[in-house]
């Protein structure tokens, strides 16, 4: 057994006095199990303190978020294929964004700037649909 060497030091800002937490991040914006850290996890075990693992979370549903959204735009079967999902999912981002802007810097994790830009092209897509902000 090697000594775990990641105790004491968050994995993603490498701050040293805080709390850090295990990251176990469940279920993604579509409760579907979110496996792509476990499996790695088991591998490489990841302490974060409390902001980094905020931001895991933040980072976990706009992935989840942006893929689904590039398969609705190839028109293959997307979560967002619900019109009340794609609303809930743009009002998460557009959440995460205002955020991450107000939120610490740098960023070591989520770069706000990917998310403005994912919610435009959220934006943008719902307008020329009708979907949107309860209008109609
Ligand atoms: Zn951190």
């Amino acid at each position: 057994m090697e000594p775990p060497d990641q105790n004491g030091c968050c994995d993603s800002c490498g701050r040293t006095n805080a709390v850090l937490y295990k990251l176990s991040l469940g279920h993604d914006f579509f409760d579907r199990p979110y496996d792509r850290l476990s499996a790695y996890g088991n591998m490489s075990p990841r302490w974060y303190c409390e902001e980094c693992s905020r931001e895991k979370d933040f980072q976990r549903d706009v992935r989840a978020i942006r893929e689904e959204f590039a398969k609705l735009r190839a028109g293959q079967t997307s979560c967002l294929d619900d019109r009340t999902t794609f609303v809930r999912a743009r009002e998460r981002i557009a959440a995460i964004d205002q955020t991450v802007k107000k939120g610490r810097s740098p960023h070591v994790i989520l770069v706000p700037r990917e998310v403005a830009h994912l919610l435009m092209e959220l934006d943008t897509w719902a307008e020329d649909r009708g979907l949107g902000n309860g209008a109609g």
